[in-house]
């Protein structure tokens, strides 16, 4: 999506360091921290939110890719949030994991 700052990062518009990536996701820090270590895990296909997306197979190599960045980072115990909907919180219309570990505000 033309649009969409998160297509926009996934495509290098702005040279955002991608601390992990693989066939189906990159990962990047957020550019505005609510915990300590705050990492988001975006689909390299762009759906809006958790409420549009119908591939369980994507969905299952997301929670995976959660899973390897955390072991890559050493991170044993964090926190993974989904913000579906406005009302929810969600600020940006490109589906995310977030995982959060330390000092958490979010
Ligand atoms: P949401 O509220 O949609 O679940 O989370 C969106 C997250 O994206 C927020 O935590 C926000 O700080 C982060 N974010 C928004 N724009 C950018 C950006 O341009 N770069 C990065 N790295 N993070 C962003
Ligand atoms: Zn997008």
């Amino acid at each position: 999506m033309t649009d969409c700052i998160f297509c926009k990062i996934i495509n290098g518009d702005f040279g955002t360091e991608f601390v992990y990536e693989n066939e189906y996701a990159v990962v990047f820090n957020d550019i505005n921290p609510k915990a300590d270590t705050h990492l988001l895990v975006v689909p390299r296909f762009h759906v809006d939110s958790l409420n549009q997306l119908d591939d369980e197979l994507l969905l299952g190599k997301l929670m995976m890719t959660v899973k390897d960045v955390a072991k890559k980072l050493g991170l044993n115990s964090y926190r993974t949030v989904i913000n579906t909907g406005k009302d929810a919180g969600q600020e940006v219309f490109h589906l995310h994991i977030h995982i959060l570990k330390g000092n958490i505000k979010l």
